[in-house]
């Protein structure tokens, strides 16, 4: 019986094992160092936290859901949606909860060790944890003086007081960009601390009626067409990034109107005009977060912030500001991938010096040094436009090819000339996309993209469709 450890109950972690165990494999162990399946989704609660790729598309291909009430869903239904998946594929009985991963090491085998103690082994390891799950907290001078109360995003509690407090939110990426329309009017005053200005356009919202969701249960294939519709809408972000020099003119031309149609105040105009290049941060959906900024009770402060203070936050200009919340929309860890996991592969070479220049892995998918290590959500897996459990499911289906392979008594080991060829093409071809011409979540310190992939999501597909053993060191 091949044993198979997966790190994460997340999407990706759960596409995974619906493929493995459709595949007939049983001996299936989650650890998931939550109480919960869910991921980001189960992290994230801040308020106005949803997805900004439609829900037809944002989610499994396999469990189309008639129940979505709007095109945009809030996080607890899609949190909802993957708990009930879960359930519904035999999952959730897979899963150890409060099971963190300290390390992992190959001896011929996976030895995979917890931090709360006790070790697991298992012939397969894939790692599902995710590129946004480990927040990032600038350092910010002050910042342990601070008397109020402070707060990422993604460690949002339902304590956390907003009704009549003065809140500061830094950040104005698609975190903030939610959560900051969601809280004016219930807080006293708002403080947003804009670094950059981000791209926005509206967000083609809409309820899903009764009707619809009564006629998408009868008739499957009509969700299988809302599917493929949002699909061809995807392809439009798609084109703009992707350097068609005509799409990226009128997505820009759409942000143009809704800035203009939105911000009437030409001092506010100014600050929310990006300078940067549409697409190379994640483009945003919205249409609450321009009218948000232009209320009264909300500032934009795009000063540098300096300090924090006991009080609030000052700024390069000497202002003060001052706070009871300050919330920290300041994004995410992504290009440290599996961090702090301590992986050793063969000869006890070590994932975190593999990835000392930044991460990668052939298909993002296997590292050279590690057999019978598969990643879910790998290096340069992520996209700018599209749905990322599109790429989870077609991941999901290679990895059940690789464990077939080593359920045959193989160890599978990607070939170092195949994963460096692979790596300088996808290195090549990103070196003359839109997202080199910022810093963002995207790139390293030293401007390497480690998360994105360069391509359409169908090439990621074809790419992975079926696995080529001659890319693998013999058995
Ligand atoms: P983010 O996009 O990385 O944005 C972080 C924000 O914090 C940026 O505005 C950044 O400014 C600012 N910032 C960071 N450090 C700062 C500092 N020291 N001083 C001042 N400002 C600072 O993070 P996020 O908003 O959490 O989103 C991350 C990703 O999560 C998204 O791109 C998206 O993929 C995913 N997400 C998705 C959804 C969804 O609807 N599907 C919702 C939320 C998040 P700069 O721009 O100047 O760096």
């Amino acid at each position: 019986m091949t044993r198979i450890a997966i790190i994460g109950a997340g999407f990706g972690g759960v596409a995974a094992a619906v493929e493995l165990l459709a595949a007939g494999f049983g001996d299936i162990v989650i650890l998931e160092k939550a109480d919960r399946v869910g991921g980001v989704w189960r992290d994230n609660t801040y308020p106005g936290c949803a997805c900004d790729v439609p829900a037809p598309l944002y989610s499994f291909s396999f469990a189309l859901n008639p129940d979505w009430s709007r095109r945009y869903p809030p996080h607890h239904e899609i949190l909802a949606y993957l708990q009930r998946v879960a359930d519904e594929k035999g999952v959730t009985p897979l899963v150890r909860f409060g099971a963190e991963v300290a390390s992992a090491d190959w001896d011929g085998r996976w030895r995979i060790t917890l931090a709360g103690g006790g070790t697991i082994d298992a012939d397969v390891l894939i790692p599902a944890v995710g590129q946004l799950s480990r927040p990032a907290i600038p350092l910010l001078p002050g910042a342990g003086t601070f008397q109020g109360v402070a707060v990422h995003t993604a460690h949002w509690t339902p304590g956390i007081p907003i009704d009549g407090r003065r809140v500061a939110v830094i950040g104005t990426g698609a975190s903030a960009i939610q959560l900051v329309p969601a809280i004016a009017g219930r807080a006293a005053h708002i403080t947003v601390f804009q670094r950059t200005a981000p791209w926005t356009v509206p967000k083609p919202d809409r309820r899903y009626g009764r009707i619809r969701r009564a006629l998408s249960r009868r008739v499957p294939a009509l969700m299988r067409l809302s599917r493929g519709a949002t699909w061809l809408l995807t392809l439009v972000p798609g084109a703009a990034l992707h350097g068609n020099r005509t799409v990226n003119a009128a997505v820009r031309g759409y942000a143009w109107i809704q800035r203009r149609w939105q911000v009437r105040d030409p001092a506010l105009l100014a600050k929310v005009t990006p300078d940067e290049p549409i697409g190379c941060k994640r483009l945003l959906f919205t249409n609450a977060w321009l009218p948000t900024l232009a209320r009264p009770d909300v500032d934009l402060v795009t000063e540098k912030i300096v300090t924090v203070t006991p009080s609030g936050v000052r700024t390069a200009d000497g202002a003060d500001h001052p706070c009871d919340v300050l919330v920290y929309g300041t994004g995410f860890a992504a290009t440290e991938f599996l961090v702090p996991i301590r992986v050793t592969g063969r000869d006890g070479r070590t994932l975190s010096g593999e990835w000392r220049e930044g991460a990668h892995a052939y298909l993002g998918l296997a590292v050279p040094g590690f057999p019978n290590m598969f990643l879910v959500y790998g290096p340069n897996t992520n996209t700018g436009n599209t749905s990322v459990i599109y790429f989870h499911e077609a991941q999901a289906r290679w990895i059940a090819q690789a464990v077939r392979a080593v359920a045959a008594g193989d160890d599978l080991e990607v070939r170092p000339e195949v994963a460096a060829t692979y790596d300088s093409e996808i290195q090549s071809r990103l070196s003359t996309t839109v997202w080199t011409a910022c810093q963002s979540w995207y790139r390293t310190a030293t401007g390497r993209i480690v998360t994105n992939w360069p391509g359409k999501a169908a090439e990621y597909r074809r790419r992975t469709r079926s696995l080529t053993r001659s890319d693998f060191l013999p058995r």
